[in-house]
């Protein structure tokens, strides 16, 4: 048995039924097989071994009361993966499929992901089963100072920075900043995604939508294509799937679709930027209700998907942005993509495919970003948040938006020269995993065992 598939075999052993964990961590090992053969000194250190294991994973109970008065309890986590390259970092989830092997799955990755940009930030993740939707205002602070009442104790601004993710935005950090500095009597960088009011980063919001369509273009300028004028389709329509669509209208190109859990537009004249951000950002709306102000568009609710389909990748186009949730993206939708003749696909969301897709996408050849290479523009860009407050500047839009851009090139050139170096140049899983796993493996390796 081999040494990668030992580790894997033990994992399966030690953590039951973390499906979304294995999935991640098998995608990684299986990817590194040729470093580990051709270097002994990652063997020999037991990093994959170590690498696997979180640091630290703190579990807790989250007590809170809705507006009847009766009392909910949700679970709350937080892992501490790896602290190899600089304080833990990675955003909080608030979700009904949250779970211990969800958030260790989003912790592994984002380890590699923070690697590849480049920037001084470890990997961590947290969030909640707590379900947002439906929630009045007051019930969405109450719940959030409640968690954050637990996890103040855990971070700080230079051992762990948590920020948003799905469910967890602007308002959500507000609430849970304002009860760190109650909490802890400092007012310190300690969030990422603050309010510009005080302390958060322009251009943070926009950055991991705007950020997988720079990696696309990327990806496309080496194979002589652009976006312009191409018909793209986005899934999801939070704020990974928004900014993806507002670049895509910067760079030329016709977003066709967005989608939420119940169901998916399409309008072939184009998304109707204005109106989404409407119905998303003010009036938390469900999608449904952008055919009021948009006749012509087409709604098609779950229901209605194709038997074991997403509807959103049936539809014919020429780049794809999977711009939602883990697992939305299936071996028959890839295939249907393929068919339908797209060529580029960049993940906003963090794992969409599922490994048989990314099998897939990988053998087709086309050009594939994966999540942690794709995505690592939101990570990087609160990187920037953080450096920003720790030198008390705040930089304009132009500054942010030029270094994001910049951070996104190298992750693609970082990703695309390791791919090479190991004999598979268009496979980008394969480059973005080696190069991020390298990166901190030879730290980890130069700070001793600890
Ligand atoms: P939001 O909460 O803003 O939006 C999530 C979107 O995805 C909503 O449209 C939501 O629909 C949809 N969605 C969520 N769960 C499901 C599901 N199970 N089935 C179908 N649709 C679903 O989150 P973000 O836009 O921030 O995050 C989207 C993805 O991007 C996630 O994978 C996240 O981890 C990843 N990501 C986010 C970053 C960020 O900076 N925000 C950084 C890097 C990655 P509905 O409203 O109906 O639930």
């Amino acid at each position: 048995m081999s040494y990668i598939t030992e580790v894997f075999e033990y994992l399966n052993r030690t953590s039951p039924h973390q499906t979304e964990f294995y999935q991640a961590a098998e995608e990684v090992l299986e990817s590194l097989k040729p470093l580990i053969d051709k270097y002994p000194k990652y063997a020999k250190h037991k990093i994959i071994e170590r690498i696997v294991e979180p640091e630290r994973q703190i579990m807790f109970r989250v007590n809170w009361v809705d507006d009847q008065g009766e009392i909910h309890v949700n679970k709350g986590y937080r892992i501490e993966f790896n602290s190899a390259l600089g304080p833990y970092k990675g955003g909080l989830r608030f979700h009904p499929s949250v779970n211990a092997g969800v958030i260790k799955f989003l912790g592994f990755e984002q380890i590699f992901k923070n690697a590849l940009t480049g920037l001084a930030i470890g990997g961590g993740k947290g969030g909640s089963d707590f379900n947002p939707k439906g929630k009045s205002d007051t019930e969405i602070m109450r719940f959030c100072q409640a968690f954050m009442s637990e996890l103040f104790r855990h971070i700080g601004a230079t051992t762990d920075v948590p920020a948003g993710d799905i469910g967890v935005g602007g308002r959500e950090i507000g609430y849970l900043f304002g009860m760190y500095k109650k909490l802890a009597n400092s007012y310190e960088g300690v969030l990422t995604g603050k309010s510009l009011l005080w302390g958060g980063s322009l251009a943070r919001t926009e950055a991991t939508g705007y950020g997988a369509v720079y990696f696309a273009k990327y990806m496309l300028e080496d194979r002589n294509e652009t976006l312009e004028g191409k018909r793209c389709v986005v899934s999801g329509s939070g704020n990974v799937a928004i900014y993806t669509i507002e670049k895509l209208y910067h760079l030329g190109a016709l977003p066709i679709t967005c989608s939420d859990s119940n169901g998916m537009i399409l309008d072939e004249d184009g998304i109707d930027l204005a109106l989404l951000k409407e119905l998303k950002e003010v009036k938390r709306a469900r999608l449904s209700e952008y055919l009021q102000s948009r006749p012509n568009a087409k709604y098609i609710p779950v229901s209605e998907y194709p038997q074991g389909k997403n509807a959103v990748w049936s539809v014919p186009c020429f780049a794809a942005f999977p711009s939602a949730t883990q697992n939305e993206l299936n071996l028959e939708d890839a295939k249907t993509l393929l068919a339908n003749g797209c060529i580029c696909v960049s993940e906003g969301a963090n794992m969409p495919s599922t490994a048989d897709a990314v099998h897939e996408f990988v053998k087709s050849k086309i050009c594939y970003g994966p999540g942690k290479a794709a995505n690592a523009g939101g990570v990087a860009t609160s990187q920037l948040e953080m450096a920003q407050n720790a030198s008390m500047q705040s930089w304009n839009f132009e500054k942010v938006d030029a270094k994001l851009a910049d951070i996104m090139k190298h992750i693609y050139i970082s990703a695309s020269t390791t791919a090479a170096e190991f004999g598979e140049p268009t496979n980008l899983v394969l480059g973005a995993n080696i190069a991020g796993f390298r990166k901190v493996a030879d730290a980890m390796i130069e700070q001793g065992l600890v």
